[in-house]
C-alpha cells in the first residue's frame, strides 16, 4: 500500500495515515510499533507524556526500516514550556527515541494559564534551525492561540493536531488553519470509543455498501476531508484493518451524511482548561 503524502508549508511532506500510541502501555509499545511497521505504517505519533518514546525507538531501531522512510512525531509536555527547558526536553525525547532528528515536534497544549507558548515557539524555531527537527507544529491550539502565535513569531506552524471526529469537527479552527496553510491532524479520529460512532447508521450503512468496517469508513471520511490521521489500536488485526483504507471511496452523499453528525461533541478537555 502506498499512503498518500500531505505537503506541509515548510517543504516537507507527511504520510496522511499513521499510528498513534496514546495510552499504549510502555511495556507493549515495542511490540505494537513493530507490528505496525510490518503492516506498512511508516508514520508514528507519540509524545513525552505517553511515557513510551523508548519503546517506539526500540521498535524503529530493530525494524531495519531506513530512517528516511519513517515519519516520527513527538510532543513537548506542558511543564517543559519555556526556553532552556524546551531544549532539555527535546534532547531527552530524541535520546529516548534513539534518533538524531524527529520529523515533527509539537507543543502538546497551549496551556494559556502558563502563558509561555509564544516563548516556547521561539525555542521551537531555534530547534528547527538546528536541523534536529524537520517540521514544527502545535496541538490543541484554537483560533485565538494560533492568531497570537502568528502575530508574535516568525514561523507558521506546519500542523495543528486537534481533537476531530464526526461529532466534533472544529470548523472554525479547521477553516482558519486552512487559510493560513496549516495542515490539520485529527486526534481521536474514532472518537476514542467514547460515543457509539461506529454503530451510527450513517457509518454502518456506508460500511455495508462498500463491504468495509465502520472504522474503515470513518478513517476514509477523514482522508477524503484532507486530515492527517493516526488511529490507535494495540490489536494487530485492527491495525491492519485501519491501514486497509485505500481500495474504496465514499461518495458525496455518504461523506455528507457523516459530516452531518457534527454536534459539538468534544470527548476530551477544552484546551483552555488544560495546564
Ligand atoms: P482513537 O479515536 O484513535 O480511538 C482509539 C479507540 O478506537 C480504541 O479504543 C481502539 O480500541 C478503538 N479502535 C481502533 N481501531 C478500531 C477498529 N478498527 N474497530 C473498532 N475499534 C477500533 O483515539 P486516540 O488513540 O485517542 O487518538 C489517536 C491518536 O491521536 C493517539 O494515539 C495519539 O497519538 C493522538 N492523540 C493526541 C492528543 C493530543 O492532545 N495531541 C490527544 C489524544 C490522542
Amino acid at each position: 500500500t502506498s499512503v498518500p503524502r500531505i505537503q506541509l508549508n515548510d517543504g516537507h511532506s507527511i504520510p496522511q495515515l499513521g499510528i498513534g500510541v496514546f495510552k499504549v502501555d510502555p511495556a507493549q509499545t515495542e511490540r505494537i510499533v513493530a507490528d505496525a511497521l510490518e503492516i506498512g505504517y511508516r508514520h508514528i505519533d507519540t509524545a513525552r507524556i505517553y511515557g513510551n518514546e523508548a519503546g517506539v525507538g526500540s521498535a524503529l531501531a530493530a525494524s531495519g526500516v531506513p530512517r528516511e522512510q519513517l515519519f516520527v512525531t513527538t510532543k513537548l509536555w506542558n511543564d517543559d514550556q519555556g526556553t532552556q527547558s524546551v531544549f532539555d526536553a527535546f534532547d531527552a525525547s530524541l535520546d529516548r527515541l534513539g534518533l538524531d532528528y524527529v520529523d515533527l515536534y509539537l507543543i502538546h497544549w497551549p496551556s494559556p494559564a502558563n502563558d509561555r507558548y509564544v516563548e516556547t515557539w521561539r525555542a521551537f524555531e531555534t530547534l528547527r534551525e538546528s536541523g534536529r527537527v524537520r517540521s514544527i507544529g502545535v496541538s490543541n491550539f484554537l483560533v485565538p492561540h494560533l492568531e497570537r502565535l502568528l502575530a508574535e513569531t516568525d514561523v507558521v506552524p506546519a500542523v495543528d493536531q486537534i481533537e476531530l471526529h464526526p461529532a466534533h469537527q472544529q470548523p472554525a479552527t479547521a477553516a482558519y488553519a486552512e487559510e493560513q496553510g496549516i495542515a490539520i491532524e485529527a486526534w481521536g479520529p474514532l472518537g476514542q470509543g467514547k460515543y457509539p460512532l461506529l454503530e451510527l447508521p450513517e457509518v454502518t450503512d456506508a460500511a455495508e455498501a462498500h463491504g468495509m468496517s465502520p472504522a474503515q469508513v470513518v478513517i476514509r471520511w477523514h482522508l477524503q476531508r484532507g486530515h492527517i490521521v493516526f488511529p490507535k489500536s494495540g490489536d494487530r488485526a485492527r491495525m491492519a484493518e485501519n491501514f486497509d483504507v485505500f481500495g474504496f471511496e465514499l461518495d458525496a452523499e455518504e461523506m455528507a451524511a457523516i459530516t452531518a453528525l457534527e454536534r459539538e461533541g468534544r470527548v476530551s478537555s477544552h484546551p483552555d482548561d488544560v495546564s
